[in-house]
């Protein structure tokens, strides 16, 4: 083929590319690498620290996920950090949150993230130590209140339906019940450990050093603590320093089958144990909570080995 004729055939495809990569008034931005499209409808379960399955990332790609926001003191900061290096992330929001500043959910989607869901009050408790029918009934005003906030109206189903239990606390008959109704259940591969009291200078050392080991996963922080807000644009400096790519997931069109990672022989559920460790806590919190009327207590600051 004639040069000339290949280069004119080729620009508007590279012209395309190039401006899909280009970040407004920020060069050198992280970017977003490439999007996921996650299916959730065959038992969905991702997330090595609580299931034997992960995304297939390559290495040095890195999934970024915030949860219990929004809450205005922190998540503003977090987004313009965010939109600063055109990065896309997932929010699990917490359904009395996004009650309270809808304007802050419906910025999220504005910016192109993917809105999750997280129960609605995140009980103290753990929906492990609820009984079926409470923790039932409190993800179910979470997806609600979650897509009010972010749509302005809500269907009998959550227009995104991916989900993340606080303290990553599952059961078998919850995990069947929204399995069954096709919504997929995340979990994480790494964490900043940012429910324990930490500077964000230590919170980024944390994180920086756990990526390096791991190469690659699905990361979680809290979009709610002050240490994480503050380190979030340092965070997303450094991942493009050490040549991190951001991978966004969003959920899956059609009959999508998304390639998932099974770990090695030998691999336990991190998570659960550290839920049998605290095991006896959360049954004195759940007698107490039993002897009280009203909703579950919400979640206050997170203790040392509590997993929020
Ligand atoms: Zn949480």
């Amino acid at each position: 083929m004639n040069r000339l004729l290949l280069a004119a055939l080729l620009m508007p495809t590279l012209g395309t590319l190039a401006m899909a990569e280009t970040c407004p008034g920020n060069p050198d931005a992280l970017g977003t690498s490439r999007s996921i499209e996650v299916s959730t409808k065959h038992d969905l379960r991702i997330g090595q620290k609580t299931y034997p399955q992960t995304l297939a990332l390559e290495k040095g790609e890195v999934v970024l996920t915030f949860d219990d926001g929004p809450l205005p003191a922190t998540t503003r900061t977090v987004l313009d950090a965010l939109a600063h290096e055109c990065v896309k992330a997932t929010f699990f929001l917490v359904g009395r949150n996004s009650k309270a500043s809808p304007d802050l959910v419906k910025r999220e989607l504005r910016e192109g993230h993917t809105v999750g869901h997280h129960s609605f009050s995140h009980p103290a408790v753990t929906m492990a130590g609820l009984s079926d029918s409470a923790a039932r009934a409190d993800i179910e005003r979470g997806f609600q209140a979650d897509d009010m906030a972010a749509y302005g109206s809500a269907g009998s189903e959550p227009r995104v339906p991916f989900f993340r239990y606080p303290g990553f606390a599952d059961t078998p008959d919850l995990n069947s019940w929204l399995n069954g109704r096709g919504i997929g259940i995340f979990g994480a591969d790494l964490w900043a450990s940012d429910w324990v009291e930490m500077t964000p200078e230590k919170t980024l050392d944390v994180l920086m050093t756990r990526l390096r080991h791991q190469g690659k996963g699905i990361v979680l922080l809290h979009d709610t603590r002050h240490q994480t807000a503050a380190m979030v644009a340092r965070l997303l400096r450094q991942l493009k320093a050490e040549g991190f790519r951001i991978v966004h997931m969003v959920p899956a069109q059609g009959d999508t089958t998304t390639p998932l990672d099974t770990a090695p022989a030998g691999w336990t559920s991190e998570t659960e144990a550290i839920i049998r460790k605290n095991w006896p806590a959360i049954l004195a919190i759940k007698k107490r909570e039993e002897q009280k009327p009203g909703q579950p207590r919400a979640s206050s600051a997170a203790g040392a080995e509590k997993v929020n």
